[in-house]
């Protein structure tokens, strides 16, 4: 699994896992990349800095359209799925507190850990407005229950 910085034409910023460079062209080409904040399918990727490690992981349930493209194997879902548990193994739940967390943290307000949590549409984009780095999981279909 490759995590992509991708960057919309609107000039949002949200991060995407793939099971191989590839597949983000294929699936972009296809146009099955969309923008979880605006919807956007005009998908560029970006080079990647070799040691992002996301801070915070929020889910993508309540963060829009996200990041689950169609035509997902059953191999990308288990690799997801791993993705998944090992954030939720790794991280503190704030539930709907996470995009205040987050910019706390950012700002240096308190101290630096990994969170999990959800957060609204209008939170997201906030959190790219103020340049808080976050990393959006893709819904599973067992969340969709
Ligand atoms: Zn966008």
């Amino acid at each position: 699994m490759i995590k992509y910085r991708l960057e919309c034409s609107s000039g949002h910023e949200f991060e995407s896992w793939f099971r191989a460079s590839a597949d983000f062209d294929s699936q972009s080409l296809a146009g099955e990349i969309a923008c979880p904040f605006c919807g956007s399918i005009d998908i560029e990727k970006q080079p990647m800095a070799p040691s992002i490690v996301t801070k915070a992981a929020v889910a993508s349930r309540s963060a829009g359209p996200a990041a689950m493209q169609s035509g997902d194997s059953k191999a990308t879902l288990e690799a997801l799925r791993a993705i998944k548990k090992t954030v939720f193994e790794n991280t503190e739940d704030v539930g709907p507190r996470f995009a205040d967390e987050a910019r706390k943290m950012h700002f240096g307000e308190i101290e630096e850990r990994q969170i999990r949590g959800s957060s609204t549409l209008e939170e997201a984009r906030e959190l790219v407005d103020d340049g808080v780095p976050f990393g959006i999981l893709p819904a599973l279909p067992e969340d969709l229950n």
